[in-house]
């Protein structure tokens, strides 16, 4: 989607440090890191939120939470101790980049509840 920042960084417009990626996914350090381990994992097909998604989403979604989070995980080392992992949504949700995304943060301890 044009003017998409997320979209320019799964098509290679905008440069990322990525730490995976397949023909679906692609998952990039974070610009400013909240956590010494802090990812974001995007589907590259644009989609706004997970308001926006629908059944034919369900691989893809699958594919994510099933295979790539926990792949991810246990390459960036926070598998033993845990990790967050956080789907901003909407306005509320303080969701700024208006393409889904899910922060994997991780290497310290977490509070709650969050801000
Ligand atoms: P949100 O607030 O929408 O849940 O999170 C957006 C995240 O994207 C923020 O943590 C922000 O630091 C990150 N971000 C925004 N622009 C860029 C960018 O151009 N490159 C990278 N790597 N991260 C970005
Ligand atoms: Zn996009």
């Amino acid at each position: 989607m044009a003017d998409c920042i997320f979209c320019k960084i799964a098509g290679k417009e905008i440069p990322s440090q990525a730490v995976y990626e397949d023909e679906q996914v692609i998952a990039f350090k974070d610009l400013e890191p909240q956590a010494p381990v802090h990812v974001l994992v995007i589907p590259k097909k644009h989609v706004e939120s997970v308001l926006a998604l629908s059944g034919e989403d369900k691989e893809l979604m699958g594919h994510i939470l099933c295979e790539v989070v926990p792949k991810l995980a246990k390459d960036l080392e926070v598998d033993a101790n845990g990790f967050r992992l956080v789907v901003n949504t909407g306005k509320d949700g303080n969701q700024t980049v208006k393409h889904l995304h899910f922060h994997l943060l991780g290497g310290r301890s977490m509070q709650w509840p969050p801000g």
